[in-house]
Order: C-alpha cells, then structure tokens, then sequence
C-alpha cells in the first residue's frame, strides 16, 4: 500500500474533522458544503478501496458533533441517523436497485418523496400529549437539551390534540425562512453583529442558545417529518407517508410539497418538480429525500453505520454562497 494514500486518509479525516466542528459545534462552516460533500465522498472511496486503512474513528461513520458542553445532554433512545446521498440519477437508480436486490419485489416499492429541508434536525418528546423535552441530534446518541427554546417557536404545538399515545417522540427539522433570514442579517450588518453564513447555520445558531428570550426573538418554523420513540402497544398506519398524515391530525406541522410515487420514475419526476419549484419556497431545501414507504420494507432493509438503508437523499446542484463572517463574536 503506498505510503501517499494513507497519508491522504489521514489528511482527509483531519480535514472532515475541522469542518465538523466548524459546522456541527460552531455553527460557522468555513467551506462551501459542495467542498465538504466532495472531500467526504473521497474519503469514502478511499476506504471502501482500502478497508484495512480506514481508521475507527474516521468521519465517514459519524453523525454531527459532539453536544456543547453548555447544555444538558440528552440520550436518545432511539438514535438520530443522518441520510445517505445521491448526487445524481444514476446513483438514485444504483439506490434502487440495491434495494430491489434486498427485498426482491422492487416494482412494488412505494415511495415517500419529501423535501430535504437544509435547517437542523430536532426531537420533540410529548407525554400525555404535552411537550416536555426538545433536543438537537447531535452526535445521534446524545443530543443537547434546548426543551426551553423549542418552546418558543410558534408552529410546535405545545399540546398536542385527540388521542395520542402517552409518550411520543416525533422528529422534524427547524428552519429559518429566507426572508426572515435576510431581514435578519441585515439588521445584523447594521449593527456591527455577526451575520449566519445561510439560513441552516442561522436555525442551528438560533436554537442553541443558552437563552431563551434570543431564541424567541429569532423566526423559527418546524417541520415534522418522523417518529422516534413511540409507546409501546401503539397502533400506528403501516406506512411512512400516512403516519405524517396522522402526526398532522395531531397537530404537528407537515411539509405541503409531501407526496407519495410508486416507481423510480416517479421519484425522478418529483426530483425534476421540486428543483423548479425551489426558488419559490420560501425556506432553504438542498435536496429531496426519499424514504421507501411500507413501514415493514423498513425494518426488513434496517440501517447502516450513521444512515437508513431505506432512505436516500438526492442532493440538488450546488447552489450555497458562504456568506464572510466577520470580526464581532457571537454566541451561539
Ligand atoms: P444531511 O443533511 O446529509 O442529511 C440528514 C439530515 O437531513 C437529517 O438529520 C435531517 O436533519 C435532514 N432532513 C431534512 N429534511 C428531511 C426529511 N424530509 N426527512 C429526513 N431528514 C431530513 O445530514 P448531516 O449528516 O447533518 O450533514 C451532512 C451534510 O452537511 C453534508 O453532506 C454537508 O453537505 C453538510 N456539512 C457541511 C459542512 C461544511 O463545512 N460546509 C460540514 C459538515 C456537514
């Protein structure tokens, strides 16, 4: 093995690292996630070509950062993956087939197709209908505790309605939309405060702060789009899509642009319609997810390291600007 592509694995690693904590801890990327994404995928390459170099610890079996140490931690009983990617049809196509492999029976695979909304992942946990503990993802095992600032967003019922099951953990992701975005770093720039380098950094920054009345001020939406603990003996819909439809009969907040296709082709097409339409909507999405829809195909595929084996994120083109960050401090 030459010496270079282990000194590449390391320097890869190290890199991934440093952008992990900027992004993840820190709230402040200081490279595009187009760069982050190419370096990843090299990484990965690199390993799956020469496993016996790949190192315990590397990026590419973690998920997010550690909790700051600021904040309670809270464990998370069923753990927060992230999402495998896709950047092109050809790799979907590859995802597909994959799983028609696993399962047998491709033709008769539903898909849920959602937005991949670019804000920061959040847990809900509701007891007796009433919530009780907001958290980041975190590392995927332990999150940070911010039950207080989750609290200030408008759209997340804190009281949720009918008959719902006595412990109910339901996950989402909290975005800042792009005019409010914008109106905020320019009142940001007009004071000399430190601008969000784009509207995820701005939801991440927004929620984890040690302060509640910030977060208050800053203009949150959530939306859900999973379930996470559930109690058990629950009756649950046996598919992905109409558990989101009962989680909005609960009042929760579901994205609008959901739907559900029954072939590849019609994950394509939901791709192609959703790149049209995203520079109407008004928050930031960086891609469409796919989820295969029977809850049952779900625990058959189960999951990998640090993602589903039943999901697949198909990334839009790189779009991101990084905005320069300047000089004032920022809590975060
Ligand atoms: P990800 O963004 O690749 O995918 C997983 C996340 O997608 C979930 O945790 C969830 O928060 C979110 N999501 C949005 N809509 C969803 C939906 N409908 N259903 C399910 N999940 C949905 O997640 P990640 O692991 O947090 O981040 C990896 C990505 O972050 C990289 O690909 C890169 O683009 C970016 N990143 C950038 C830097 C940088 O320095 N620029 C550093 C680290 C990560």
């Amino acid at each position: 093995m030459s010496q270079s592509t282990a000194q590449r694995m390391q320097e890869l690693e190290q890199l991934l690292n440093r952008y992990n904590k900027e992004y993840y801890e820190n709230d402040e990327p200081s490279v595009p996630d187009a760069e982050y994404d190419k370096l990843f995928r090299e990484l990965q390459e690199l390993e799956k070509q020469n496993p016996d170099l790949k190192s315990k610890t590397s990026p590419t079996a973690k998920v997010g950062g550690k909790p700051l140490a600021k904040f309670n931690t809270v464990k998370h009983e069923v753990p927060m993956l992230s999402l495998d990617n896709a950047f092109s049809a050809e790799e979907f196509a590859a995802f597909s087939k994959r799983i028609g492999q696993k399962l047998d029976e491709v033709t008769k695979v539903t898909f849920c197709c959602e937005p991949k909304l670019d804000g920061a992942a959040v847990s809900l946990l509701y007891e007796s209908g009433i919530l009780v503990r907001g958290a980041t993802r975190g590392d995927g095992e332990s999150g940070e505790d911010i039950t207080e600032n989750v609290k200030t967003i408008r759209n997340i019922p804190l009281k949720l309605k009918g008959d719902v099951p006595d412990r109910l953990e339901v996950r989402g992701e909290v975005v800042m939309p792009i005019g409010a975005f914008d109106r905020f770093n320019d009142k940001a720039r007009q004071q000399g405060e430190k601008v969000f380098a784009n509207p995820r950094n701005a939801a991440a920054g927004s929620l984890r702060q040690l302060d509640s009345r910030i977060t208050a001020k800053r203009p949150l939406h959530f939306y859900a789009y999973s379930l996470g603990l559930v109690s058990e003996h629950t009756v649950l819909p046996d598919s992905h899509y109409e558990r989101l439809q009962q989680l909005a009969e609960w009042g929760l907040p579901v994205n609008s642009e959901i739907e559900r296709v029954d072939s590849v082709e019609g994950c394509d097409s939901y791709y192609e319609k959703i790149l049209e339409r995203r520079d109407s909507l008004n928050y930031d999405i960086d891609g469409v997810v796919f989820k295969i829809d029977t809850i049952a195909l779900q625990e058959t595929l189960g999951f990998v390291a640090r993602a589903p084996r039943w999901a697949i994120a198909r990334k839009f083109p790189a779009q991101e600007q990084l905005t320069i960050i300047t000089g004032v401090d920022f809590q975060v």
